[in-house]
């Protein structure tokens, strides 16, 4: 079996041939960031005019790389949500098309459903597992159980850990993406001189909150500059690593809580905040802690991507799923139907 992906949820047009034996033949990426470079975040109507410009693009291109044509296909996945909706629906056209024309299978995925279900594609792993979804627009425990049986241990209940990066950065006046550079940062930095927040731990459970540490972030920073009528280099690094190790200290902590709830013998982790080593090897530590294995796929698989799309699809598939010309896109889809309705970003 043999699927094609397709993925334009937000501000990456992308498209990937996957087999069911766990083979990705391309995976093809096409980011917008320069596009939105000059409004300090994804513009919804431009990221939408994107995809629908790229797509067919990408798609050739995936089919291309991986040496197949329409005909070698079985079916075709796509992210039917949740996200900006006019990405998804164009998204969804174009697969619709695809399906359609070439008289494939369609499978609607869920977004978050298949940055889930990536270490079943890179490793293997089988089901239960738990995975810490943690990137610029999310923040969450999952239990796996199956393809379609997630349930949400806890979350955010305001920012994504990655946009707390994001934030830090602009008020320290560094370059975006914020994770990356405050990382670098960080690494200069001594961790002990500012103690910011630890939000949410002396709570039981599993959620979250990442807003707070911003704004002690920015009182100190404006105190900084009021007691010495400006920044050093020095504070800026100091303050880098005590925020980095904050986030780290938390996502371990309720990392520890999510385990705790019902051992599983992996824990997993996807998005761009997973490639912070300090935070990752705090999460690592934690795993080894509880007796569970920690698994990180490789970055360009734990950020937006096409192949996650396809897999899950493949997953779907092999349930029976198909879904018909009257798929629609969703801006909103919780992936755990059990789930009690969600503060803040409700992604
Ligand atoms: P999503 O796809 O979940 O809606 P997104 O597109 O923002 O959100 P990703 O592309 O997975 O998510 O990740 C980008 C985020 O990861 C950014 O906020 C970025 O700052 C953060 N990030 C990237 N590298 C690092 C790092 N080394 N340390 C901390 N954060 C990082
Ligand atoms: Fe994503």
């Amino acid at each position: 079996q043999i699927f094609l992906g397709i993925e334009s949820s937000c501000d990456d047009t992308a498209a990937a041939i996957v087999t069911a034996d766990r083979r990705i033949l391309s995976s093809v990426v096409s980011s917008q960031t320069d596009l939105h470079a000059d409004f300090g975040g994804v513009v919804p109507e431009i990221a939408a005019r994107a995809h629908a410009e790229k797509l067919d693009l990408a798609v050739e291109e995936a089919l291309q790389q991986a040496g197949v044509t329409l005909r070698d296909l079985t079916g075709v996945a796509v992210t039917a949500g949740p996200g900006l909706i006019g990405g998804v629906m164009a998204g969804v056209m174009c697969a619709k098309g695809i399906a359609a024309g070439a008289g494939l299978p369609l499978v609607g995925v869920n977004h978050l459903a298949g940055h889930a279900l990536t270490p079943r594609l890179t490793d293997g792993i089988d089901y239960p597992y738990l995975m810490l979804l943690v990137s610029g627009g999310h923040c969450q425990f999952l239990r796996v159980d199956g393809p379609q049986d997630f349930t949400r241990l806890g979350g955010t209940i305001d920012d994504a850990p990655g946009e707390a990066f994001d934030k830090l950065a602009k008020l320290l006046a560094l370059p975006q993406p914020g994770g990356p550079a405050v990382e670098a940062e960080a690494a200069l930095g001594d961790a002990e001189r500012f103690r910011l927040p630890r939000p949410l731990l002396d709570r039981p459970g599993c959620d979250m909150s990442f807003s707070g540490l911003k704004t002690a972030a920015l009182r100190l920073r404006d105190r900084l500059i009021a007691e010495q009528g400006g920044l050093r280099q020095q504070d800026r690094r100091d303050l880098c690593a005590a925020f980095q190790n904050a986030v780290a200290e938390v996502l371990a902590e309720k990392s520890r809580r999510a385990l705790a709830q019902g051992p599983v013998p992996v824990l997993a982790v996807a998005g761009g905040v997973a490639a912070n080593k300090t935070i990752r090897a705090a999460l690592e530590q934690v795993a080894q802690d509880a007796g569970s294995r920690f698994l990180a796929p490789p970055l360009r698989l734990c950020t937006d991507n096409g192949a996650m799309i396809a897999w899950a699809g493949i997953e779907r598939f092999r349930l029976g799923h198909r879904d018909g010309m009257d798929l629609t896109a969703r801006p909103r889809w919780p992936l755990d139907s059990r789930a009690r309705p969600m503060l803040g970003s409700g992604k």
